[in-house]
């Protein structure tokens, strides 16, 4: 009989209370991105990229923090679905809803000017904000680096791994694992 090896430790330690939060936040995304695609060649579904932000901050990152990564698994449910703020506080609370604010774009500001508030933004959002941001933007540069939008020409690919630099200069400090990670992936640049 094989020796058995000692049990990994678990990745995502939460509480189940924590963990029920974050299952009830996969399948709330799940619902509301449920008929948008990524913009790659392969139209890959849109819940992937939440969930890749999810699996980042527990998995890279080491954060156990249940309500951050609700949020991430949320993070676009505002800005890209019809979902309102009070739904989400309604269904998971003041402070999963308030990140998610924080990390949605104003829609009445046009794309350049979304650019520059996001840099100028970064240094002021709360700690759980930044983490889901920094997340948000490593997972954006593999994506561009692997799978990019397929009508992105390399500058635009350049100028967009740019942008997120700057941002994530904003950022600094917060979780110095996550930074180490995106450093990793902004040299990727093509
Ligand atoms: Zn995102």
């Amino acid at each position: 009989m094989k020796s058995r090896s000692k049990p990994r430790q678990p990745a995502l330690a939460l509480p189940s209370d924590g963990l029920a939060l974050v299952l009830e936040a996969a399948s709330f995304a799940a619902d509301r991105h449920r008929k948008q695609r990524r913009k790659d060649l392969h139209a890959t579904p849109y819940i992937n990229h939440p969930l890749a932000l999810a699996s980042t901050l527990a998995v890279e990152g080491g954060v156990t923090d249940a309500e951050v990564i609700a949020a991430a698994l949320l993070h676009d449910t505002l800005e890209d679905t019809q979902t309102t703020a009070s739904e989400l506080r309604e269904a998971f609370g003041d402070r999963v809803a308030a990140m998610v604010e924080e990390v949605t774009d104003d829609p009445d500001l046009d794309n350049d000017d979304r650019k520059q508030r996001q840099i100028d933004h970064a240094p002021h959002l709360s700690h759980g904000a930044k983490l889901v941001k920094l997340a948000d933007k490593i997972s954006n540069l593999r994506d561009v680096a692997d799978h990019p939008p397929h009508a992105w020409g390399l500058q635009r690919k350049r100028e967009y791994f740019d942008w997120a630099a700057r941002v994530v200069a904003g950022l600094r400090g917060a979780h110095p694992r996550l930074e180490a990670v995106f450093d990793e992936v902004v040299k990727r640049r093509p």
